[in-house]
């Protein structure tokens, strides 16, 4: 059934998809155009995405995302204005370890994305062996390694200072982003300051002391890098969503777009099931949907996005939070630090831990009181998918099997389980990343009042993906003429 067409003279705007992204791109547009009536449209039965969070043994732990870059502006301005500013808090500890030889070693400081900035404090850590160090000062004499238009983080640092550091910093710390080895990752899409800076200097670890900027002054607190929210960073999708609510933008769940098309009068959204389906009329759409879902979209609207979009592939991970008894741990707790990182060499099935009672202080209060501490296991990157085949329980073991060992708990068994699976959650950011998005911005938004927010563009992070919302809101908020008409820029 096709509803009539919105007569209220308002522009009409609609959201596919309530993730971050999406209410973003709402609350944005919201406070600069009051004259545009708004709606949000969300498959699932709530919003927030991967932005996520419940209750295991009465202790609320994020499901997915649980901090957001605090170095930008973006994302803890938007927790500002949900309301919960008050509740903004950062890492109690934010020092994790590496797993190097089945043993923890504290991570070094002082790395850009991996690469080394203090030789002396990465010498002194440990991590790399001699003759990995050995080779470092090489990258000063080494004639300069061309990047082309781009090239994978891996390949180009491992030319420079040889594999072990990519293998035990740089892909550890990529992996945590995106799930998926430095060889395979784009350096200009991931580490965009880097990748220019290399471009007229030579040595790459000279180019990381430039991006990184002068040491502080001694005894000087460097400014927090991540932020999260007491009760998790879940919390923010739910307090958007109130305020959006309240300044009268629509936001339906359970509502999933299934076809876009351009009308006479602008664009057509048909949603619900083959046998009940419905047409909304938009003046102007913005897909804020994972990079499948709008490939599926798109067809038939941009030949350019279409293809474009069907190449940004996608990598599935599970995150297992496992909730220990105090008593049973040696020595009364876990390791300490904020949890570790495992370069892919060690072979392990869990990539990523996080000790989150330790990370985060509103969240150690809580398992204190009850005796307990919390760990975020994180499983799943895009060589490795046949673990995630595993049911849950099989998850579990293997992940408390695997803290049990790198975390030396002995016989020490969670008492609570829970595994989140998040099937494509990730879009890969393959080499020629930075080109490919910009192709599907540009195509989509030559089509009057369509634009494309959303993990899979200008970063994966929180912030990045709340930027690109800004950016989004006030493309339509310039274009969009009162009476729905789309200008072009
Ligand atoms: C396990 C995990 C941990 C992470 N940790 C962090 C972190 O700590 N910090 C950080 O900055 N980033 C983190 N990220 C990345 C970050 O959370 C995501 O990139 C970001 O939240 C993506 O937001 P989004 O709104 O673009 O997409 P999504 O969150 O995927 O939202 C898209 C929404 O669109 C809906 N949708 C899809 N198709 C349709 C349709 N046809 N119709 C209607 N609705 C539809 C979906 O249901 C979904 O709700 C993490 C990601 C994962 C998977």
């Amino acid at each position: 059934m096709s509803e009539p067409r919105a007569r209220s003279g308002r522009p009409q705007v609609v959201v596919v998809g309530g993730g971050i992204s999406g209410l973003a791109t709402a609350w944005r547009l919201s406070r600069e155009r009051r004259d545009v009536d708004i709606t949000v449209l969300e498959a699932s039965p709530v919003v927030g995405g991967k932005l996520l969070v419940s209750e295991i043994e009465g202790i609320a732990v994020d499901e997915g995302a649980e901090s957001v870059l605090a170095t930008r502006p973006e994302a803890v301005r938007l927790i500002h204005e949900a309301g919960l500013g008050a509740d903004l808090v950062h890492p109690a500890v934010s020092a994790p370890s590496l797993v190097i030889g089945g043993d923890l070693v504290p991570m070094p400081t002082g790395l850009v994305m991996g690469v080394p900035t203090d030789l002396a404090q990465l010498a002194r850590s440990g991590v790399l062996s001699s003759q990995a160090l050995a080779r470092l000062p090489l990258d000063h004499m080494l004639p300069q390694t061309r990047t082309g238009e781009d090239i994978s983080v891996g390949e180009y640092v491992g030319r420079r200072l040889g594999p072990e550091v990519v293998d035990r910093l740089v892909s550890p710390l990529l992996m945590g982003v995106y799930a998926d080895r430095a060889v395979n990752v784009s350096m200009r899409a991931a580490v965009p300051k880097l990748f220019d800076a290399v471009q007229s200097e030579r040595s790459v670890l000279t180019a990381a002391r430039l991006v990184r900027g002068p040491a502080p002054e001694p005894g000087a607190v460097r400014a927090p890098v991540f932020a999260g929210i007491r009760g998790g960073i879940g919390r923010l999708p739910l307090a958007l969503a109130e305020q959006l609510r309240a300044a009268g933008v629509r936001i339906e769940t359970s509502v999933c777009v299934r076809d876009l098309r351009r009308g006479v009068d602008g664009w057509e959204l048909v949603v619900g099931a083959t046998t009940d389906e419905r047409v909304l009329h938009a003046d102007a759409v913005v897909l804020a949907v994972p990079a499948p879902a709008a490939h599926k979209l798109a067809r038939g609207l941009s030949v350019q996005a279409e293809t474009d979009l069907d190449e940004i592939e996608t990598t599935s991970v599970a995150v297992v939070t496992l909730v220990y008894r105090v008593e049973d741990l040696p020595g009364g707790d876990l390791p300490d630090g904020s949890g570790y990182l495992v370069p892919p060499s060690e072979g392990r099935p869990v990539k990523a831990a996080t000790f989150a009672s330790h990370k985060w202080a509103w969240l150690g209060e809580a398992c204190t009181e009850r005796g307990v501490v919390a760990v975020r296991c994180s499983l799943g990157h895009a060589g490795d998918v046949e673990v995630l085949q595993q049911d849950d329980e099989s998850l579990v073991r293997i992940s408390a099997e695997d803290l049990a060992f790198v975390a030396r708990l002995g016989r020490a068994w969670p008492i609570a389980s829970r595994v989140t699976r998040w099937g494509g959650g990730l879009p890969r950011y393959a080499v020629g990343h930075v080109d490919r998005a910009a192709r599907i911005t540009d195509a989509l938004e030559r089509l009057p009042g369509l634009t494309a927010v959303g993990a899979a563009f200008d970063g994966v992070g929180i912030a990045a993906c709340i930027a690109r919302a800004d950016r989004s809101a006030l493309l339509i908020s310039q274009r969009l003429c009162s009476d729905g008409e789309w200008r072009h820029g």
